[in-house]
């Protein structure tokens, strides 16, 4: 099948890179110039809603799906008349807006951080209660920490935050965060990665763990996934990201995409997230008896380890180093590397030593 891809950063790459068995042919839209993907498939410099590109995709591409969640839903519905877009429009409408995907955890019972609505300065100052910290977010736009603004206890609030539409949340304070990897296939089967424990620095996630403390909560996990995946009618991966507290799962967001927090499935997976993405959207099934490997992967961020480091490393654990070949920027992911260990206290162990070195 040739599959168009609407974003060509390392999440497309790593899709491209799953298909080992060069089973499918892949287009990529990505406006910047020399993203990752664009080294492994065709790739089309524009917009994402380029009146062109979405003509060339509709007709020599079978399906479109994306590594971006913020494309044009108009445009994805354009091309919908002619292909199939996995996952379909609706749910990227749902997942690009924080409101909708908050009022739809409600809507099906599923438990979420306390949230209100707030489209100015009078609802904002009318919804904040004296003694306690929130977190105001940008409905739209906003990940790895961008467009959102702390606010404290009793401070003055100094943001221009609230010239958009957003929500106010409660800050929670969490034991712990996860993440779960959902997938479901055109053929309707679903399946489900182990919980990922993940933590985050400035709102970015550092470093993403199999198996997490919280292996109890997989059921509890699984069915909030199968509610969001029918209720969306979702094709491929989605993951939701949730806060421990108490034992209980909060859900805090999702993506309609392959995840951060799933890099490690590439090596510490019999299937990775990627293949199970791809396998889903264009209908395959999943392999049976799909078995995980106690793995931890940590987040190059803002610059690429020297040499040394990295030789040090690889010298001393088993690990697997992904540079994205991109340019440094403060904050900007560069790449990742993945440990994976047989013996799960010693990775504990080995995960502060990688730490240090890093
Ligand atoms: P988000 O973009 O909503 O995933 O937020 C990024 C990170 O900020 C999360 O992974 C948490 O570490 C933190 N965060 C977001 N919302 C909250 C909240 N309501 N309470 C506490 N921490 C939060």
């Amino acid at each position: 099948m040739k599959i168009a891809i609407f974003g060509a950063g390392q999440l497309a790459m790593m899709m491209i890179q799953s298909d080992k068995e060069k089973k499918h042919e892949f287009l990529v839209i990505d406006p910047s110039n020399n993203p990752p993907a664009s080294n492994y498939a065709q790739h089309i410099q524009s917009e994402y809603n380029d009146k062109n590109t979405l003509a060339k995709v509709s007709k020599h591409c079978d399906i479109a799906t994306i590594d971006f969640e913020n494309v044009c839903v108009e445009s994805m519905r354009e091309i919908e008349k002619y292909i199939p877009v996995r996952p379909c429009p609706n749910a990227l409408e749902i997942c690009q807006d924080r409101l909708k995907e908050k009022n739809l955890f409600k809507k099906l019972d599923i438990k979420t951080t306390n949230f209100s609505e707030v489209n100015s300065l009078d609802d904002l100052t009318k919804h904040i209660q004296q003694n306690k910290s929130y977190i105001l977010k940008s409905r739209r736009f906003g990940y790895d920490g961008k467009n959102q603004y702390r606010i404290k206890p009793n401070t003055e609030i100094m943001t221009d935050l609230i010239s958009q539409e957003c929500i106010l949340e409660e800050v929670v304070n969490f034991d712990a965060e996860v993440s779960l990897i959902c997938v479901k296939s055109v053929d309707e089967s679903v399946m489900y990665f182990p919980l990922i424990e993940n933590t985050h620095k400035n709102g970015i996630l550092s470093v993403s763990r199999f198996p997490s403390k919280y292996t109890h909560l997989q059921s509890d996990a699984e069915i909030i996934g199968a509610k969001l995946l029918e209720s969306m009618k979702y094709i491929g991966v989605l993951v939701i990201e949730f806060f421990v507290k108490a034992d209980q799962l909060l859900a805090n967001e999702m993506a309609p995409r392959v995840h951060n927090s799933g890099h490690w499935t590439i090596e510490g997976s019999s299937l990775s997230q990627f293949l199970a993405h791809v396998n889903a959207i264009t209908g395959e099934s999943f392999e049976s008896n799909i078995n995980f490997k106690n793995s931890v992967m940590f987040n190059i961020l803002s610059k690429f380890p020297s040499h040394d480091k990295i030789n040090k490393i690889c010298k001393e654990f088993n690990i697997h180093v992904h540079d994205y070949h991109k340019t440094e920027r403060e904050n900007r992911k560069l790449g990742h590397i993945t440990h994976v260990c047989d013996d799960k206290n010693k990775m504990d162990h080995n995960i502060e030593k990688i730490l240090e070195i890093l």
